[in-house]
């Protein structure tokens, strides 16, 4: 037994994965704050905690994630762009086309059959088209973030979302609030939008027939519909997708470890 640690320190929430060779043995989601270490270090507790293992059997720490520096106590700092197209050629071989939309950002990613990146497009530094649009939003309608997929399943006649800017999505869903519109149908509109954003980040990168969704956004269901019907693609969604990162990290350190003991 070889017991490797992934841990990916986003924006709103740290992942952390142990991995046993290809089985997933234990993880955890984690609220990030202030002190990033103390969130990295935590994630890994919680994990520990699920396996029932101790820090003393974890062979091989990588961090990953906008904070994944703050991993301080690893031996590797991956990107998150090299992790997710790892960890989703993991879950999903087949896969050419990964679509990760986080708290703080979207990103297109084109990979081999190895689960390199190939290339890849990512949102500007505006939160519009990621999760932070839809966590504002929910906000705005009095929702948490786990009841709009349902929601916008509901919807009957969506309304359109015109701003390309989070305050004024904001804004929006406050005026078509007054006038009486459907939460549910409000709820679709903004689902529209994202997707709408995402399209043109997967046709810069170029459209591969079978998509990965992965990232917290990728838990909402009527994020994953309106993605299928928009883009006409199988989509893959796991229920480990908001892991995929903290897994591919995981795996690069599983092959570091081999390469030591090779
Ligand atoms: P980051 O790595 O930036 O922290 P994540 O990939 O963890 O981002 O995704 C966080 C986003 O996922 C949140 O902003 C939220 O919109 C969405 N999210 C988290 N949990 C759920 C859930 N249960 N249902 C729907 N969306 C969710």
């Amino acid at each position: 037994m070889t017991i490797v640690a992934g841990i990916d320190i986003g924006s709103t929430t740290a992942k952390c994965v142990l991995l046993d060779g290809t089985s997933v043995v234990g993880r955890s989601l984690h609220p990030v704050g202030v002190e990033l270490v103390k969130d990295a270090e935590q994630a890994l507790e919680k994990a520990l905690e699920a396996a029932h293992l101790t820090r003393e059997e974890v062979a091989f720490v990588t961090g990953t994630g906008y904070g994944r520096f703050k991993v301080s106590f690893g031996q590797l700092v991956v990107t998150e762009i090299g992790c997710h197209a790892k960890g989703a050629h993991f879950l999903f071989p087949e896969t050419r086309l990964v679509l990760d939309i986080g708290g703080q950002d979207t990103k297109a990613i084109r990979i081999n059959g190895k689960g390199e990146v190939v290339d890849f497009a990512m949102n500007d530094k505006c939160a519009a088209g990621t999760g932070r649009f839809l966590d504002v939003c929910a906000g705005a309608l009095g929702f948490d973030v786990a009841e709009l997929g349902p929601a916008a399943l509901q919807a009957r006649h969506p309304v359109k979302v015109t701003s390309t800017c989070t305050v004024f999505a904001e804004s929006e869903v406050t005026s078509y609030l007054s006038r009486g519109k459907e939460p549910r149908d409000i709820v679709a509109g903004l689902h529209e939008s994202i997707v709408s954003r995402s399209m043109s980040l997967l046709q810069r990168v170029g459209i591969e027939p079978q998509l990965t969704f992965t990232g917290g956004v990728s838990r909402n269901e009527g994020m994953v519909r309106t993605l299928v019907r928009r883009t006409q693609l199988p989509v893959n969604v796991s229920p480990l997708s908001q892991y995929i990162g903290a897994i591919g990290a995981a795996l690069f350190g599983t092959e570091r470890v081999a390469g030591r003991s090779a």
